[in-house]
């Protein structure tokens, strides 16, 4: 850590980049000057002591690491591609009935607040000849929400991930997911649930599918 960051270290903690903030003048500011060569260890303990810390004492003093590592699993999203986690495992089938695999664990983080969203993705579809590997699907879902997302986003990129792979006639994802920007930020929402939905082809068409599918979601576990 140069001496520079630490005559810093007294300042508030300032965001790094404002999300109103488009102009790349504006990005330039917010980065600050000499960031670019800091590690991201050297960021989170900068991170720490503007928070009013000391990431010199006993209990911090290997936490900017574990962050680091911990900030590089929970993003690690950024690195795969659904084409990489499926890896061919697609099979030719006659079958023409809702295939749904329900209560995959999501865990994710809002990019509002870095802080995690986690829940339940059902997902469900009806083949056109192909299926995906059933195991590949929770798989699929990792891809997305191990970024920083928003809840609707995730749910439509999941949709168009199996639209992508298999081009069914049509799919279903529910999200349903509890935040904790919301539940720890005072906002008064501590158990609220919210539930968010992406529907195509017969899905989006057709009323019977997507009660048949919605009541599958919501049947006793
Ligand atoms: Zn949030």
């Amino acid at each position: 850590m140069s001496n520079r960051m630490e005559s810093r270290a007294g300042e508030p903690l300032k965001p790094m980049q404002r999300p109103e903030g488009n102009g790349s003048r504006d990005r330039e500011a917010a980065r600050g000057p000499g960031l670019n060569e800091a590690t991201v260890q050297q960021i989170y303990a900068e991170l720490l002591r503007r928070i009013g810390e000391d990431p010199e004492r006993d209990g911090l003093i290997e936490t900017p690491r574990r962050m680091a590592e911990a900030m590089a699993f929970l993003t690690r999203g950024y690195r795969q591609t659904v084409k990489d986690v499926l890896h061919g495992a697609l099979f030719d089938v006659d079958y023409d009935e809702m295939v749904m695999v329900r209560d995959i664990e999501v865990y994710s983080m809002c990019e509002h607040h870095l802080l995690p969203f986690f829940g339940k993705a059902h997902i469900a579809y009806i083949p056109s000849g192909k299926v995906v590997g059933l195991s590949k699907l929770p798989r699929m879902v990792d891809v997305f929400s191990r970024r920083l997302q928003v809840q609707e986003r995730l749910t439509q990129q999941i949709a168009e991930a199996v639209e992508d792979s298999i081009h069914p006639q049509g799919v279903g994802v529910v999200i349903e997911a509890q935040h904790l920007c919301m539940m720890m930020r005072g906002v008064e929402k501590q158990s609220s649930l919210t539930v968010t939905s992406s529907m195509r082809g017969v899905f989006k068409t057709q009323q019977q599918t997507r009660n048949e599918f919605l009541s599958l979601v919501h049947a006793q576990k």
